[in-house]
């Protein structure tokens, strides 16, 4: 019955810290968000004290009846948010559930066949180091060095020469939509499962914003802590036909016991992801990376050698093109680091800089829009990001910005006393 700051006050301090870092600054990193107050409630509850290995109703512990409530709505909720046979709402994380996804329909030494990690694709969809890649023959796809754009008509080449078991559809980098129907129709003519991992643009597509894959995929992954604004953790979709071989493949295929208390925050997220108010914040985070992107491409800014990879988005992230500005990628983190702005360095398809410094930026508005910005805050975070991507900024006024932007808009409001 301690309280967390007198058993451990150096974690507590640390935990305080970072809620003030979160308050102070503006959180772009395009794979982040922030929970709901009821999320946090669950991940922190006595559900994280309950071994349930197995699934509902056929667990191989005793004192499952509540869990197995809390699974079964996070199923049933998943199920109907997109449409799907089978939902398996057990993964730890995505790369756990892409494991999975991976080890059901695949067999040692099969080719699969994802978006190279330079172009934009995740590291679970084929780089050497990983799983993906240590088990498994890979044709890495890329996007055309013109447009920036995934060529359907190269992939269906590239299929037809290759002949993968396993075509994957999904990025961690990538600001357009995926034509599902056309990848079905390649893996339909080449004989390969078509998995799309739809971790960054799931809340898009809950909300109606984007395109939905389950009709098109054979499965469908997915974190659930990017734009679905849920507890960090990975969920698997299905249709009824693959339920048995995917429910085995992640246990015991590969995991133990599911956390409960991250599958009731997965279950809460769900039922706030199908609400109007979700719905008009994924409408607020694209419109927010349109406005960044727009702002980008105007002329004061494109002068210094800044552009938008692909000139524009559709989603919840915009690419800074560095390759022509004498800012590189560390710098430019740094840079908005400095101002109060939190983003990542990326790598651009082809980049002459070495990895750890990169020509590219991506930038993400999904955590300020659950934070309440609208068109007018991000236009001014636009404004302040072009400014600061100029060689002669003034990062002290910016700074002073970012200050009065994140002081309007409080996050977690009252936490210490909840
Ligand atoms: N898949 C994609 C497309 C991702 O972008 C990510 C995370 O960045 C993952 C999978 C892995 O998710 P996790 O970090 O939860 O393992």
């Amino acid at each position: 019955t301690q309280p967390l700051s007198d058993v451990d006050p150096e974690i507590a301090q640390a935990i305080a810290d970072e809620l003030g870092r979160q308050r102070g600054t503006l959180e772009m990193i395009a794979s982040e968000n922030f929970v709901p107050r009821a999320v946090l409630e669950a991940q922190g509850s006595v559900l994280t004290n309950k071994y349930a290995e197995g699934y509902p109703g056929r667990r191989y512990y005793g004192g499952c009846e509540f869990v197995d409530v809390a699974e079964n709505l996070a199923i049933e909720r998943a199920k109907e948010l997109f449409g799907a046979e089978h939902a398996n709402v057990q993964p730890h994380a995505g790369a756990q559930a892409n494991v999975a996804v991976m080890s059901a329909f695949l067999k040692p030494g099969d080719k699969l066949m994802g978006l190279s990690l330079d172009h934009g694709g995740h590291l679970t969809h084929g780089m050497k180091l990983n799983h993906s890649g240590k088990f498994h023959e890979i044709a890495a796809y890329e996007v055309d060095p013109q447009t920036g754009l995934i060529d359907m008509e190269k992939v269906r080449e590239q299929a037809l020469a290759e002949r993968p078991d396993m075509i994957v559809a999904g990025w961690s980098a990538y600001p357009r939509q995926l034509d599902f129907a056309k990848f079905r129709e390649i893996a339909d003519e080449v004989g390969a499962v078509l998995w799309v991992d739809m971790a960054h643009f799931a809340g898009l597509v809950a909300a109606g914003l984007h395109p939905n894959p389950v009709p098109h995929a054979d499965v469908v992954t997915t974190t659930v802590h990017k734009t679905l604004a849920g507890p960090r953790s990975g969920m698997i979709l299905t249709k009824a036909e693959h339920a048995k071989k995917i429910n085995s493949a992640v246990f015991p295929g590969q995991q133990g016991g599911p956390l409960m208390h991250a599958i009731a925050a997965k279950a809460i997220a769900f039922r706030i992801a199908g609400s109007e108010d979700f719905r008009e914040k994924q409408q607020r985070t694209v419109q927010g990376a349109q406005l960044l992107a727009e702002r980008l491409l105007s002329e004061d800014v494109t002068e210094h050698g800044v552009s938008v990879l692909s000139g524009g988005t559709d989603v919840h992230l915009v690419l800074v093109d560095l390759r022509n500005s004498e800012l590189d990628g560390k710098q430019a983190e740094d840079r908005l680091h400095e101002v109060g702005i939190t983003v990542n360095r990326n790598a651009v398809p082809n980049d002459p800089r070495p990895p750890m410094v990169t020509s590219g930026l991506r930038i993400g508005t999904p955590a300020l829009a659950s934070r309440g910005f609208g068109e007018t805050e991000f236009r001014e975070v636009a404004d302040i990001i072009a400014e600061a991507l100029k060689p002669q900024a003034d990062l002290e006024s910016l700074k002073s910005r970012v200050a009065t932007l994140a002081a309007d808009f409080p996050l977690y409001d009252g936490l210490e006393e909840w």
